[in-house]
């Protein structure tokens, strides 16, 4: 392709896309290699791998079973690549990510180390300005965002945390050369999806570890394993059926949920059908009944499940108690799937300290101090999540018409047109983008529709002469009702402290994040704007 200016003199490209992870590469394969766009990937890191390139904690691992985390579109790329476990570990996802590259060959048109600083709309030369951290200068006919859900570190500000003589480490920016803990004192913030998995973990090699724990969390035996050869011949031999399960299914998931109802099922009934899901392990577990995000009662059957099997788990009766003080019902924040999570608790050198009940109040060089205890330690671990979903998109500054920051039309929560666009940002694309599906799915499968559903626009938009395509602000405010409609209609608006409502950041605007109608409903909607000439967009 060749090289282009725009008339300031910066390098000039049809589309800019942000971010070599899952998102960004597919993006890169839709417009460069179906369209003939000339486009560039930005990447912060010095690899491609987005989420999986940072996340390198002891015990990172992904949830979805693995022939579900991968790319679908293309039964050679699909059929090309064997997993070796139930579970994809952070190595094996990142060594899937190049092969994915390489095959399609990518990285020629990846610019890895360059972080975008901001990237401002030029209305009247119709194109985006980018800047990068090194002071180059970039416009794009099309932005397009490729940075991923959880990829804004929420460090906790906790008073004196600069002073502490040790090593901290967040979990979401971990060393390529790892942490040794050997002989440690560790002190682990945090009990989400990363503190579950990294806890029996770090345990293994610490000589001491205390988990600060604010909520506790529901989570179910992930019992991974290593595939079979039967099972590895199964998903090659029905590679097509797995995806048309995953595209058709609420959760993007290979599978679809029961159609039973709780309360119309008889008690030891539904007692045997959780302990079977509990023996087979994974998210699947709460697809057993229909009802639980919808039904308080049914919820409380599962969760009364789940709390009886950890405390039968964990022998002391007070960490146990600790561990089982829900504040949330179950699967109303991301439900968790754990390798011996509970079990280290049973271990001497694991502890429990909660600190709802007596919060940190400072970290001092030598350790932690609790409103009721002092613990002296050698490495910390921020295990404290994400700005999710709004802020990886915040943290770019992003100006549109007129400039006008994203955060200012996002003070009170995103607006968006199916959380592929925001008005007054015109020719700027968001995969996975807030109030799309994003989070509750399966992500690659809502990112190749996104990427898909962008690169069929662009290609109408080509076809058609068309320059511009903006959503309009009635249809945009439907889409909010949409979101908030479906959200409400479940009891995932319940958890208070969720940070899929945002929660989890202190100043951050109390907004449900992500689209709760499923990724088949939403595929339809999509689906039905385009083919209604691009309906709630105006294309100019
Ligand atoms: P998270 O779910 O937001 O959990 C953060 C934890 O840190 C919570 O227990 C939170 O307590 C605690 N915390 C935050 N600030 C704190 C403070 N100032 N003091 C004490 N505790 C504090 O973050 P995460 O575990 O990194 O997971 C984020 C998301 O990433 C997951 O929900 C999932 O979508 C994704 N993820 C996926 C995988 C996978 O597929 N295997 C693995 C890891 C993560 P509160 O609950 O009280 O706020």
């Amino acid at each position: 392709m060749t090289k282009q200016q725009d008339t300031s003199g910066s390098d000039h490209f049809d589309a800019l896309i942000i971010g070599a992870g899952f998102a960004g590469l597919y993006q890169l394969h839709c417009l460069r290699d179906k369209l003939g766009l000339n486009a560039r990937v930005l990447e912060a890191g010095g690899g491609v791998g987005g989420t999986w390139y940072w996340n390198r904690y002891p015990g990172a691992r992904c949830d979805t079973e693995s022939h579900g985390y991968c790319f679908t579109f293309s039964e050679a790329l699909y059929k090309g690549w064997e997993w070796s476990e139930r579970y994809p570990e952070q190595p094996e996802i990142v060594r899937y990510i190049n092969y994915v590259a390489d095959e399609l060959d990518l990285k020629r048109h990846i610019q890895f180390e360059t972080r975008v600083t901001s990237a401002a709309w030029d209305d009247a030369a119709g194109l985006w300005r980018v800047e990068t951290e090194a002071g180059e200068s970039l416009s794009a006919q099309f932005l397009v965002t490729a940075v991923g859900c959880l990829s804004a570190a929420n460090v906790p500000d906790i008073p004196g945390r600069d002073s502490f003589a040790g090593e901290w480490r967040h979990t979401g920016n971990w060393p390529h050369e790892g942490v040794d803990f050997t002989g440690k004192r560790v002190g682990l913030v945090g009990t989400g999806s990363t503190g579950v998995q990294a806890t029996p973990v770090i345990a293994e090699q610490a000589a001491h570890l205390t988990v600060f724990q604010r909520t506790p969390n529901y989570s179910v035996p992930a019992r991974n394993g290593p595939l079979t050869p039967e099972f590895k011949r199964h998903v090659k031999e029905n590679a097509g059926d797995i995806r048309d399960t995953m595209q058709n299914t609420l959760s993007g998931h290979p599978w679809f949920p029961s159609d039973r109802r709780t309360h119309e099922t008889p008690a030891d009934e539904r007692e045997r059908l959780y302990q079977e899901a509990w023996e087979r392990g994974g998210l699947q577990f709460r697809a057993t009944f229909q009802d639980i995000l919808v039904d308080k009662q049914a919820n409380e059957v599962v969760a009364d499940f789940v709390k009886r099997k950890i405390e039968e788990t964990v022998k002391d009766p007070e960490t146990a108690r600790k561990l089982t003080n829900f504040d949330h019902a179950y699967s109303t924040k991301r439900p968790i799937i754990d390798t011996h999570y509970f079990e280290a608790y049973n271990r001497d050198n694991v502890a429990l300290v909660d600190v709802r009940s007596a919060p940190i109040q400072e970290i001092t060089a030598d350790g932690i101090q609790t409103a009721d205890a002092f613990y002296p330690l050698d490495v910390i671990v921020f295990a404290t999540g994400y700005d999710g979903v709004t802020g990886p998109l915040l943290r770019l500054d992003i100006k549109g018409r007129d400039g006008t920051p994203l955060k200012d039309v996002w003070e009170a929560g995103p607006k968006t047109y199916l959380g592929l666009q925001v008005e007054g940002f015109p020719n700027l694309f968001t995969i996975t983008g807030p109030q799309s599906p994003s989070v509750l799915t399966n992500m690659p499968v809502a990112i190749e529709q996104h990427a898909e559903w962008i690169s069929d626009c662009i290609a109408h938009m080509r076809a058609e002469g068309l320059e511009r395509i903006e959503p309009q602000s009635d249809a945009a405010a439907a889409w909010g009702q949409t979101v908030n409609d479906a959200a409400n209609a479940t009891l995932l608006v319940t958890a208070e402290t969720s940070w899929y409502l945002g929660a989890n950041v202190p100043g951050k605007p109390r907004a449900f994040l992500a689209y709760a109608g499923g990724m088949a409903r939403y595929r339809e909607i999509c689906a039905d704007v385009a083919a209604k000439n691009y309906e709630g967009f105006t294309l100019a």
